[in-house]
């Protein structure tokens, strides 16, 4: 049995506040996207075997959205990536504030989640790497140094969007996916196990039944030239992993699909954001049917409901931008040594069929846990508050469900949207009780039980502290 220690200490190290103060001042808003789809032939991320891209389906890019009225500005930047490491996002953070005058603490760098994008980060890509480079003298998968550039396009996205921000009207709202779509992927099963993903048949006569709930909702933000005649880009917020493709093709996943069925409706130069909902046990497998659905389809039909929603939106009339950040130091597991000694040599054998699929996530987990040095580490929560009725918060890490439907629940704002895996990968963020279950979602976590409690707190003080109606 490996040790757990933590410490159970919260602190709240950071509050950056501006309030925008000046409601009057009219709303400018300006969007880009930069291409940030890796070389063909670098690692692909999302499972844990090697996979090289051998084609792009559809090019990777990092978006960005920049809110802006009076001094208080906004910046959202989406990439078509796994996750993004703090090292990068803090790289490309800073240079957007250096080159914009915008502060690191209003920049939220997130990802899709997309399951194929390159592998870039982390102790898988650097067991892969330190074998190439042992058995070569070079690692021929990484012709370029990937997370530099994307640092550098980051900043790119969001400085031409700053510099393209003009007036423009906001219609927002959520509103319900048919619940079909997205499924809890943890099961109770008949023996008293939680399984995350159990085998869909035979396996079916073994379930109980999910132990945990969905979010249908869709969180929608569209954007409109000047004085609302026109749809120039849209932000959309769903919780469900984006694991929807397979294959060695770079691909944004059921994102690129939303974004081309959406431009059927709003023109093809229309751009669409994905935000990634809490959607750490969410995934599409609907254990029920004969097949699980892919991207191609499954992009449409969530377009269909962002078509549907729109005469529903409400206009923000009453715009008042402002932006709160806050640091939690959360919890992180630990190991003793000799455990991390073996996770260093079982590195080699993972994705050769010599070890249990949980062994090899372990392994990878142990060995990352050292980056972070613990006992704790720093994570950041974000909230942008659009106007008394509208907010955005953002998240780090792969969020359980059950925090995001909490802090809906808890918000002052009628409308607030979700975005996970902001800034940091600390992967997945589970429920005390999730950790208690167990299943593959805790052994891929770094973080000790309660920190995505702590992180829920601190979220809904930030919604709290910006008031709603
Ligand atoms: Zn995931």
């Amino acid at each position: 049995m490996h040790r757990m220690t933590w410490l159970a200490v919260f602190i709240v190290t950071v509050l950056v506040d501006s309030a925008g103060g000046a409601s009057e001042q009219e709303l400018r808003v300006g969007v880009s996207a930069v291409d940030i789809t890796p070389p063909v032939g670098y690692r692909m991320s999302g499972y844990f075997i090697e996979r090289v891209g051998t084609a792009v389906h559809d090019p990777l890019y990092a978006k960005a959205l920049v809110l802006a009225q009076g001094d208080t500005r906004a910046v959202l930047v989406v990439c078509d990536l796994v996750g993004v490491p703090a090292d990068v996002s803090s790289r490309a953070r800073t240079a957007i504030a250096a080159k914009t005058g915008i502060p690191v603490a209003h920049i939220a760098v997130t990802a899709t989640h997309t399951h194929t994008g390159p592998l870039y980060f982390g102790a898988m890509r650097q067991s892969l790497h330190d074998l190439a480079v042992a058995k070569d003298g070079k690692d021929p998968r990484e012709s370029i140094d990937y997370p530099a550039t994307l640092a550098e396009k980051i900043a790119e996205a969001a400085v031409r969007a700053a510099a393209s921000a003009r007036p423009a009207t906001l219609d927002a709202g959520s509103v319900r996916q048919e619940p079909t779509l997205s499924f809890n992927r943890r099961y109770l099963m008949k023996d008293g196990s939680v399984k995350t993903n159990p085998p869909q048949k035979p396996g079916l006569a073994d379930i109980v039944r999910p132990v945990g709930p969905i979010d249908p909702d869709v969180g929608v933000v569209l954007v409109r030239d000047g004085d609302g005649d026109k749809v120039t880009a849209g932000l959309t917020v769903f919780a469900m992993h984006q694991d929807t493709t397979g294959g060695t093709e770079f691909s944004a996943d059921f994102a690129y699909y939303l974004e081309r069925s959406l431009r059927e409706a709003f023109g093809p130069d229309f751009i669409s954001i994905f935000g990634i909902g809490t959607c750490g046990d969410i995934n599409h497998c609907d254990l029920s049917a004969e097949r699980r659905r892919k991207a191609a389809e499954i992009g449409p039909m969530l377009a269909a409901t962002v078509r549907a929603a729109v005469p529903k939106l409400r206009r923000v009339e009453a715009v008042e931008l402002a932006v709160r950040s806050t640091t939690v130091d959360v919890p992180l597991q630990s190991y003793p040594a000799d455990r991390v000694e073996q996770a260093k040599k079982d590195l080699p054998l993972i994705g050769k069929g010599q070890l249990p699929f949980l062994k090899e996530v372990e392994a990878y987990k142990i060995v990352d846990l050292r980056q972070r040095k613990g006992p704790t580490t720093p994570l950041e929560v974000q909230a942008i508050r659009i106007s008394r009725e509208v907010a955005i918060v953002t998240l780090p890490g792969e969020i359980f469900v059950e925090f995001g439907l909490a802090i809906k629940r808890a918000s002052p704002f009628k409308t607030t949207l979700i975005i996970e895996l902001a800034n940091d990968n600390p992967a997945y963020i589970p429920t005390k009780q999730a950790f208690a279950e167990g299943g593959y979602e805790t052994v891929n976590s770094r973080i000790a039980p309660g920190g995505g409690e702590m992180l829920t707190e601190a979220a809904i003080e930030l919604l709290k502290s910006l008031g709603g109606n």
